[in-house]
């Protein structure tokens, strides 16, 4: 019986346990199931672990102890949420799925003989492995980062920052990504940035914040692309300019910072700006494992095709930040590379599963501060047409609904009900005629820009 084929496994293990009562069923199932190893236990690795723990037997390997929800770093930069919120325990998420946890790093993999090298000196051997390692966020990257500024991307630095933003005095403020580079291996949007939402959220909840506690206080937000958000279309950019307008920040583009020092921010076309408070989302890199193991591309993310195997390896499937076609990297994306690499790791063991075709879209949620919130939705970067942007409490309370879902189960994806939820809301968002209002509102701040008082959004390149 091929592997795979319903009810196979269960049925021979069932009998053999019957026979002798030493065998104990699970271990048998185990035993009997194609190997998967799972490399990291963050949007992608987990959104493949709950979808094929039944199928394969599953050894889930990451450093952590737990999942970082990296979507709620934010908050807790910005507005003091508890750092537990961001964190889900991968013990109790292994013992429910029956899979192997295993908490180191993957040091290099070895396509050919199907082994992964870890960090504790153990090696491990796989039928199907998924790469799912996310990216690195080098800090090393900009000289001063570290000590001098603060930035959101790791539950220690949101931490930090929150310390910061507690003890501001008042002053200007500078927020904006670094410059990011990427390969050519595959036909994926070239973004400076890729992953702007925690610089809107850092503009407006941080002001949300300080105007609460009267603190006086300018904004100045860079970013090295062309424009501020360069993963959305020209709908999106002109619903969010008049809020960001009534914030008052200053968005500077095409500005690749250099490095950060006590009071400033210098960039690389020798501009340098006042700072009392830095925040730097860092360049994003490749881990080092991948480079080790001949993976990646000229910079090191794992080109992949579009049904997210690894070039040359049909047995890898590479999902989430790691990989070159994510782009830009959101949680969104990852997990839907993921159901694609679900899909065909399905496949691949005889189920008749359809593989749904890879279709990406940018969907990023900003809270602004308050019981206010953003949704974005575009696929122009891909050649689509949707480009809507919904602002207001309902969008805040998807948010919080996601938040608190994921927190209370662990992180379990997909949280079936609310993700119909969400697609309902989506598919209501996306009709043509909000398409329409949206243009409408885009039409309407072009006068509001212009009325007294109000022109404090300004672009400068
Ligand atoms: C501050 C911030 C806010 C964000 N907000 C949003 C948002 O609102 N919406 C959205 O869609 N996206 C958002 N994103 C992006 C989103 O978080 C990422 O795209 C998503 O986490 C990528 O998922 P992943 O599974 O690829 O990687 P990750 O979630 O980064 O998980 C990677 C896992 O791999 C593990 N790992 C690393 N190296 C190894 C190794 N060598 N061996 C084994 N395991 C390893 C890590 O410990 C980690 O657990 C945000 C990102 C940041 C930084």
């Amino acid at each position: 019986m091929a592997v795979g084929e319903p009810g196979s496994n269960l049925t021979r293990c069932s009998y053999r346990a019957w026979l002798s009562r030493w065998v104990d069923t699970k271990d048998c199932l185990a035993s009997t199931k194609a190997k998967l190893v799972i490399l990291g236990a963050g949007f992608a690795g987990l959104r493949v672990l709950y979808r094929l723990h039944d199928t394969f037997g599953v050894t889930l390997i990451d450093p952590r102890s737990d999942s970082l929800a990296k979507p709620t770093l934010p908050e807790l930069a910005l507005s003091g949420k508890p750092v537990a919120h961001a964190r889900f325990p991968l013990a109790p998420i292994a013992r429910r799925t029956q899979a192997q946890l295993t908490q180191a790093s993957a040091t290099s993999i070895d396509p050919v003989a199907q082994r992964i090298q870890l960090d504790s000196h153990e090696a491990i051997s796989y039928d199907f492995l998924v790469i799912a390692v996310g990216a690195v966020k080098d800090y090393s990257a900009i000289e001063g980062l570290e000590e001098f500024g603060y930035s959101v991307c790791d539950d220690d630095h949101a931490t930090r920052r929150w310390d910061a933003l507690s003890a501001f005095k008042g002053g200007p403020i500078v927020v904006g990504a670094a410059l990011s580079t990427w390969g050519t291996k595959v036909a994926a949007p070239d973004l400076k940035a890729p992953c702007e939402g925690p610089i809107g959220e850092g503009i407006f909840m941080a002001g949300y914040e300080l105007r609460s506690r009267r603190i006086a206080h300018t904004i100045s937000a860079f970013t090295p692309g062309d424009v501020f958000f360069d993963d959305v279309g020209d709908n999106v950019h002109a619903s969010i300019a008049p809020l960001l307008g009534a914030t008052g920040v200053e968005v500077l583009t095409a500005k690749s910072v250099r490095r950060v020092a006590k009071g400033s921010v210098m960039f690389t076309d020798g501009t340098e700006l006042e700072s009392e408070l830095t925040v730097v989302i860092p360049p994003y890199r490749d881990p080092k494992m991948i480079v080790d193991s001949g993976l990646g591309d000229e910079v090191g993310f794992v080109p992949v095709n579009e049904q997210m195997q690894a070039f040359d390896y049909s047995n890898i499937f590479v999902a989430g930040d790691v990989s070159a076609l994510a782009m830009p990297k959101l949680g969104h994306i990852a997990v839907h590379q993921a159901d694609v690499a679900v899909a065909c790791l399905l496949r691949m063991v005889g189920d008749t599963v359809e593989i749904p075709p890879y279709r990406p879209e940018v969907i990023c949620v900003m809270n602004r501060g308050g019981s206010e919130a953003i949704l974005l939705l575009s696929d122009i970067i891909y050649g689509g047409e949707r480009d809507i942007a919904k602002s207001g409490p309902l969008v805040h309370f998807m948010k919080w609904s996601f938040d608190a879902w994921g927190y209370h189960t662990h992180g379990h994806l997909p949280p079936d009900l609310l993700q119909e939820a969400l697609e309902k809301f989506l598919s209501f968002i996306r009709r043509p005629r909000l398409g329409q209002w949206n243009r409408i509102g885009a039409e309407q701040w072009g006068t509001i820009r212009q009325g007294p008082g109000i022109e404090v959004y300004r672009s400068r390149a």
